[in-house]
């Protein structure tokens, strides 16, 4: 998500210019896949240049019942103005919205941090995850453990649910 932006530095305050994002040579963080289509545009300002980028991501996370991995697709609208380092506090030099001395300007950590803050708190595979059983530790998605019934169904009942199932 690298763009060299040595010419429009030079074009007059309001200069935009649009790209299509290439899927294939994205350059994001590993983890973080971008989906076809998207585009960015980046405007001469007066100090800078604004970025907005308009993407959708697949990332990986683990659901936080069943600790499964599944994939998270994320829709990203990302605005961030970019300066030149030249025209920064030594203190931001290594900000992620620094334009660096060969002037590329690179979305990767911005995108990375938006991912980051997009993902659910408690990320689920599926609303109705069943989790992992607390007394085996089997994921109870895909197996039917019965400790469960051991534990809360008194014998006598047990003999009826037998009865039941039959
Ligand atoms: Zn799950
Ligand atoms: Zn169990």
């Amino acid at each position: 998500m690298i763009f060299n932006v040595s010419q429009l530095l030079n074009d007059p305050i309001g200069s935009a210019r649009q790209y299509p994002l290439d899927a294939e040579d994205s350059g994001l963080d590993s983890g973080i896949a971008l989906r076809a289509g998207g585009s960015t545009t980046l405007l001469r300002t007066h100090q800078g240049i604004w970025g907005t980028i308009s993407l959708s991501v697949d990332t990986q996370v683990s659901c936080s019942r069943c600790l499964n991995i599944y994939s998270v697709c994320l829709d990203l609208e990302i605005e961030e103005e970019f300066f030149r380092k030249s025209d920064i506090d030594e203190y931001d030099e290594f900000a992620e919205t620094v334009i660096d001395d060969d002037n590329i300007l690179d979305f990767s950590e911005i995108i990375r941090q938006y991912t980051i803050a997009g993902l659910p708190m408690k990320p689920l595979c599926e609303l109705d995850c069943m989790g992992l059983c607390q007394l085996c530790g089997e994921n109870l998605n895909k197996v039917d453990c019965i400790c469960a019934q051991r534990n809360n169904i008194e014998p006598r009942w047990s003999n009826l649910l037998h009865l039941a199932q039959d």
